[in-house]
This record gives structure tokens, sequence and C-alpha cells, in this order.
């Protein structure tokens, strides 16, 4: 009775936390033989970040996913984790979508689906959780743990009564970030224990090493349930390792009853993978303790590493670890977990890289303070609001109740491309990359992102001399050589390769693209003049919201650029007229480039 049940995180969390969410549904399937016989209470196999990276970077199809690792796993529950309102994107649907999602994910194969709101704001929970009782399935109500002098035992109690109130099946303690402490998890289960009649799983990311410790004094504070990785995708930012989870309970009450040399054959089997996606890998993906002081998830951490890495600003990481807690506390404590890591991810950055704080705040911010999320946990720093929002009004109801249906707008605007309902809400969760997903599926051209060569193919690290390398694409080893490189009066530039032995010219639209590099050459000037206006982050063009000739004021919006997917209004840094614009929608920018020039009157 007391066993404690496991549910393996691996084909979710596990490698959204260590490699990008890369892994792809060919390197799953051929072991879910095995994973459906070890007896986990469930996997995890669906969130947000695993059908972004699906649609993004893999050009697959999340729903297929879905359905074939249903079929690949009959005895096994499929959870996945849905941030409430959000979904799987970043921003509130209109109740209409959140059913249709629900009730879609329900039918291609999810059995439990773990609810949370970035804010613990619950009005932002109950349209899923109904739409998941309706479906019949597992209703798993979150609380997003976070510290803040407004998140006290007695507040998250009343939060766990109130989504047993709601309907929930059970309750889980997200710990994202790896901020509990062995002691305090002891407390925070106990009193919950101790009020709500209800199963409670513990999620909580070894980002500090602390994880397995916690998971220890949760079920003797009375936990059912743990979320673990298998170890060879474990620790670190990810999850305790499921063998050392199982071993350290063998023999005990709480004796989890798996088999530890069919867990073995499963960790040998998932390390091989891992070494195919090495590029993905993050130096800052080991433990490290000053999470208890920054409180990074570890998901965000390898983000923004990755991120400062592509504009050649690694070395201001740990100023963004620094910056991160001030942007918090500047927004009134929300837990840090999607969107609002990103949201205060993005701003963090910005304000390091911009050498001045809230110098440029994203849409996002803007919304936020706008109470455009919900409500929350504490009041926010009233001068940042203002010079977000000015006069602006601030939202006091639940956000969703703001939007009317939006199903038949949605499936009216993505017409022909879609061939099922799925199709529908692929596009609803990711507007412009799930549009480009169908267009390229319909043309036939989905081509997955490259992967490295392995680093024990010596082709690599000789690359610069012999040009000549392996890739894989979809389970394809191709040789590839290059054999000449030049550019045109366009600014394109031509690639000239051997694919298999066979010449193929591959086009860039532009050097950068091709560069891969802030710092190189590209057809755009260097920003120098005060009318030179120019992006602090890497990103692409929204949208162009000015001419040549126009008249501009001073804090006029020129642009809307997207970078770590927050989008940001530049602004006019002085009056004048519009002498040149250089980019339009859809380019790719990087920092000190001139994308619009304003010369004074
Ligand atoms: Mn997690």
């Amino acid at each position: 009775m007391s066993k404690v049940q496991v549910t393996d995180v691996i084909l979710r969390d596990a490698h959204q936390s260590l490699i990008a969410t890369r892994m792809r549904t060919e390197d799953m399937l051929p072991i879910c033989d095995k994973l459906d016989q070890v007896g986990y209470w469930s996997l995890e196999v669906w969130g947000g970040a695993t059908f972004d990276a699906c649609v993004r970077f893999l050009k697959e199809d999340p729903w297929e996913r879905l359905r074939e690792l249903r079929k690949a796993l009959p005895n096994t529950r499929l959870q996945m984790l849905l941030r409430g309102q959000n979904l799987l994107g970043y921003r509130h649907y209109a109740d209409d979508v959140v059913e249709a999602f629900v009730a879609k994910a329900a039918e291609n194969g999810i059995d439990v689906f773990r609810v949370f709101d970035a804010l613990n704001d619950l009005r932002n929970l109950e349209t899923a959780i109904k739409a998941v009782k309706k479906a019949n399935k597992h209703a798993q109500a979150t609380i997003c743990y976070t510290t803040s002098p407004v998140h006290t035992l007695d507040l998250f109690v009343e939060q766990a009564q109130a989504l047993k109130d709601m309907g929930a099946d059970s309750i889980a303690i997200k710990d994202m970030a790896g901020l509990l402490t062995p002691y305090a998890t002891y407390d925070l289960v106990k009193a919950i224990k101790d009020h709500v009649d209800l199963p409670l799983f513990i999620h909580s990311h070894s980002t500090a090493g602390l994880a397995p410790l916690c998971q220890l004094k949760a079920i003797e504070a009375g936990a059912e349930h743990i979320d673990t990785a298998i170890s060879s995708f474990a620790s670190g930012t990810s999850h305790p390792a499921t063998e050392s989870q199982v071993a350290a309970l063998k023999g005990t009450q709480w004796d989890t009853g798996l088999d530890l040399e069919l867990l073995t054959e499963i960790a040998d089997y998932f390390r091989e993978v891992r070494k195919k996606y090495h590029q993905f890998e993050s130096e800052f993906t080991k433990e490290d303790v000053s999470v208890q002081i920054n409180q990074v998830p570890g998901g965000m951490m390898s983000n923004l590493a990755n991120q400062l890495k592509e504009q050649q600003a690694l070395d201001r990481i740990r100023d963004v670890f620094a910056e991160i807690p001030r942007v918090r506390e500047d927004l009134g404590f929300p837990p840090l977990v999607t969107p609002t890591s990103q949201i205060v991810g993005t701003q963090a950055v910005m304000n390091v890289l911009a050498g001045e704080r809230y110098k440029t705040i994203t849409n996002e911010v803007k919304r936020y303070l706008q109470g455009g999320y919900g409500h929350p946990p504490a009041p926010v720093n009233p001068d940042v609001r203002t010079k977000a929002i000015g006069k602006e009004e601030v939202i006091d109801g639940r956000p969703a109740d703001a939007l009317g249906a939006e199903m038949s707008r949605l499936r009216t605007e993505i017409g022909e491309l879609a061939k099922s309902e799925e199709d529908v809400l692929t596009y609803a969760m990711f507007q412009d990359i799930g549009k480009q997903f169908l267009e390229q599926r319909e043309a036939g051209t989905l081509v997955p992102e490259a992967l490295e060569a392995p680093i024990s193919n010596s082709a690599k690290a000789s690359a610069s001399t012999s040009t000549e390398f392996k890739i894989d694409v979809h389970g394809e080893t191709y040789q590839v050589e290059i054999t000449g490189v030049g550019g045109d009066s366009t600014g394109k530039r031509h690639v000239y390769l051997t694919l298999d032995g066979v010449p193929e010219e591959v086009l860039f639209e532009s050097l950068n693209e091709y560069e891969g590099d802030a710092n190189s050459g590209n057809k755009r000037s260097k920003a120098s003049g005060p009318g030179d206006i120019t992006t602090g982050m890497p990103g692409n063009i929204v949208d162009v919201l000015v001419n040549v000739d126009d008249d501009v004021i001073a804090g006029q919006s020129v642009l809307i650029t997207e970078a770590m997917k927050m989008e940001t209004e530049i602004q006019a840094p002085i009056a004048g007229k519009v002498a040149g614009v250089y980019v339009s929608k859809g380019d790719r920018v990087t920092p000190g480039e001139t994308l619009v020039e304003i010369v004074p009157h």
C-alpha cells in the first residue's frame, strides 16, 4: 500500500533539461518495448517544449509522435505537462481552444494531464481541469514551488485545497528550479498531506543536487509519487536517477518494486542516444547550488546559455543570473517556469546587455504588468510598471475572459493547410512556426535541423582543413564534402558541396545565416549615429512599422523584433525623418547593424 510509484520523465523533461528538447521520435521508439515493461506509474512524454521543438527544429508532427508512443507503450499511462490556459503556447487561449486541445490530446493518447499556471493563479487552471475531467482522464493539478516573502506554507496548503475543490485527482509539487531543500520539502508535504487527501507527486530538479534527498523526505512525509529520469539523462538540471531512487527504497516499506536490471538496460540505450545530441549539451547543466540564490530552472539555464552563446556573450551569464532575481522582485515574485521564466529571463538578458535596466522592455513584460497573465503573487514595482505601460489600464479579471471563441477563426485562417483538427491546434499553438510547418509538409520540404557528427569522428576536429564530414538526418548518414564557397552581389552565399559524392549547391539567403556569427561580415552597415537603430539581441523581424520618408517622434515604435520567443518593440531614439529601412518582415538580424536610419529634421 505504501509502495512509492515512479513517473519517468526521460521522454520529455529529461531531454528538455539537458539537450534543449532535441530527442527525436526515432530514438524513442526502439526502447519503448522495454520502457513499457518497467511498471512505471506513468511516462511523461509530451509538453510545450517537446511540441515546439518538434515543429520548429525536428520537423516532426508532434501529434504523430504521440500516436506512435501510444501504440508502442500500450501498458503505461502517458502523461503530459500543460500550461493551463496557455496550453503549450505562450499566450492565453480562449476556453474553446483549451477544450478542443485537451479533447484531442486525450483522444491521441494522453492519460494524465499535469496542469499548472506559472503564477499559481488558479483561475487559469479551471477550464483545463474541467476539460480533462470531461475526457475521463486524470487531472493532476500543480503547484509551482518557489520561495519569496509571500510564498508561505499556508498559501501552498490553501492552493492545494482549492485545487481539490476544483476536481483535481492528484496534486503535483513542481519544483522546476530545484529550490526545494530536504527539510523544507518535509514540512511542505506534511502540511499538504495533513489538510488535503489526494495523492501527492514530487517533481523536483536536481539542479542544486538536492532533489534525491528532497524526494526521500517527501516520501517520509507521505508523498506517494516521485518523478525521476533514467540515469543516463539524470541529475544536474534534470531529475534524480530512476535507478538510484529505486535502489534507495528497495527493501523498505516504500519499495517501488521496479527491476533494476531492466532499468540498467534502458540506461545503456539512452547513454548511446545522448552522444548523438552532444552539440546541445551545455556546461551549465551540472549541479550548481547558486540556483538557491538565482532560482533559474534547469531548462531555462541551458536555454539562456545557448542564447548567450549565440550572441557571443556567454561570459555575461553570471551577470544575467544576478539580474534575474531583481527582475523577478520587480514583477511581484512570479515562480520561474514557462512562460514567466522566458519573460523574466529575456528581460534580464536585455537589462544586462543594454547596460541599462529597462531601457528596452519586451511586449510580454508589458502584458504581464498589465495583468495579461493573471495576478502576480505580490505587488509589482510601480516605477517599472509606469515605465512599461504608462497610464494604460491594468486588467483584474481572468485573462481568458477577455477573449472570444477562437477555434473557428483559427480554422478559417489556416484553411486547407490543416488536414485535421490536430493541425488547426498546431497552428493555434505556434502561429508562424506552426503555419510554416504545415506549408513545408504540404510542399514535401520538411527537413530537420542537421546534427553535428559525433565527437569521436575526427573529421569534425579537422573540418577547417578537410571540410569533410558525416551528417545524420532521420537515421540516415550522409558523407558531405565542401568543395567551394562564394558570395554574390545580392548578398547570397553559395556553398558547393558533394553529398555522398553527388555535387550539390546550397544557397544561403544572407551571410549571417551562413556565418552564424554576429561579428562577421554582413550586408547592413554598422550602427554609429544617434539615429541608427539596432537590436540588442540577435533575432527576427516580426514587423516593420515605418516607411522611408516617414516622420517619427522620439519614442515611437519603429520595429518589432523577436528573440528568445519574446517580442520587443524598438523605439526611435530621436525625432526625425526615416532615411532608410534595411529590414523586412522575417529577416534575421544581429546586434550592431543598422536596421532603420533616422536623420534629425
Ligand atoms: Mn520540470
